[in-house]
């Protein structure tokens, strides 16, 4: 038995942002992050929307990147003291994610972090509220997937939630939120959702449903996300539709341990954040030349390769096309190719910030850690913890993996 699940509504094109003032309710919260959706007047927009849907409006904002568990909980408060029936996140990926795991505090009062860390755990949400998501990036998917990402910063460890009852009701993928992106933001973010596409297309659970989501992302991330970091509008608005394909994919595929390394090397180390989209793009030249060992997945690395036109006439032939071309797409987005490049906002650096005694200091952990993360059950291939410290490795050093 398979199951898929999407959004109810999800509204799409230039514009569409205008769709808020179709809600039915009486009460909304907008949950927003840093502020760049108000400079650019989107804040104003959406509220005016909400306005003509009759809706009484209270703002919850400035939730951080990599959203705190303490974050969530003050939201949830708010809520509850306010009682709306929709929630409307909007921006990256981090409002949204914190609003979706708000929604739960809400609902259920007496729930506790700890029993909601468990994947598919969740008790049965809309008994408040529905959710509408209305993202800003070209990335994270959040406004489709039934995960939310949350930073325990107490215990430096992001927790990535998963449950298909926080897959939002309705999105609104509008790209012209996503023309305010600076380019740094446009790569790291691309990046991500490429990395989304290849770990479901080659997940165990991936299926008729995700497959064809998985390999259009790919394709139309290939052709555009160069050209929309360069500055390109056309090319914008076709990576913003990208991720959301990519984001529907692994919502129900689920993805790998690309998604593990990242989650649980992000917030490790004390020089600083390993910033997600940048992680994945470092890592999944990695991950695929492991994967490649076991025959199904080569099959399936060849497969994309193919479909994006890069030339080979074996499985192993298309496989290494496939690494060299993500490592081609990552020089030209001017990320770096592995940790011990790794500078201050994942830009090339000759020193890493990342300290190299620190993070070999660190490797047994991290790379236990990453073998339980919830996104390597769905891996094509099951690191034992020694494996995975050699991958991590070969992420800082970029070394090339074979074994
Ligand atoms: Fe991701």
């Amino acid at each position: 038995m398979g199951r898929f699940t999407l959004p109810r509504d999800l509204y799409h094109g230039k514009g569409s942002l205008e769709q808020l003032k179709n809600l039915k309710g009486k009460k909304a919260v907008l949950v927003l992050g840093g502020g760049s959706m108000k400079r650019f007047g989107f804040v104003d927009k959406a509220l005016g929307y909400l306005k003509e849907a009759g809706m009484e409006v209270r703002l919850i904002e400035k939730v951080e990147s990599d959203p705190s568990v303490e974050t969530v909980m003050a939201g949830a408060a708010v809520m509850r003291e306010f009682g709306p029936d929709w929630i409307v996140a909007m921006g990256g990926g981090s409002p949204i994610d914190a609003a979706k795991a708000m929604w739960v505090f809400y609902e259920y009062p007496e729930t506790t972090f700890e029993s909601i860390i468990q994947p598919f755990s969740f008790p049965e949400l809309r008994t408040k509220a529905k959710f509408c998501a209305i993202p800003s990036t070209s990335g994270t998917a959040t406004e489709v997937t039934a995960f939310s990402v949350i930073t325990d910063y107490e215990k430096g460890i992001k927790y990535p939630l998963a449950d298909f009852n926080i897959t939002p009701d309705v999105a609104i993928v509008d790209p012209e939120l996503a023309e305010t992106m600076p380019p740094k933001l446009t790569a790291h973010t691309g990046m991500d959702a490429m990395t989304h596409a290849v770990e479901a297309y080659v997940s165990t659970l991936h299926c008729n449903y995700t497959d064809p989501l998985a390999l259009w992302a790919i394709k139309l991330i290939h052709n555009n996300l160069k050209k929309s970091y360069d500055g390109d509008m056309q090319a914008r608005e076709i990576m913003h539709d990208a991720q959301c394909l990519a984001g529907m994919a692994f919502s129900n595929a689920l993805l790998g341990i690309v998604h593990s390394m990242a989650h649980k090397t992000g917030a490790a180390y004390t020089g600083g954040h390993i910033i997600h989209g940048c992680a994945n793009a470092m890592y999944l030249p990695k991950v695929i030349q492991y994967n490649a060992k076991v025959p199904e997945a080569a099959e399936r690395y060849a497969e994309i390769a193919r479909f994006i036109g890069l030339a080979g006439n074996t499985t192993d032939e298309l496989v290494k096309a496939l690494v060299a071309e993500l490592r081609r797409m990552n020089d030209s987005l001017d990320i770096p190719q592995s940790i011990k490049n790794y500078g201050a906002g994942g830009v090339k650096a000759e020193t890493s910030i990342i300290d190299e005694k620190e993070f070999n200091n660190k490797l047994s952990k991290v790379a236990e850690l990453a073998v339980g993360d919830a996104c390597t059950g769905s891996n094509p291939r099951q690191p034992s913890p020694a494996e995975m410290e050699r991958l991590l490795k070969a992420v800082y050093y970029d070394e090339e993996v074979n074994f």
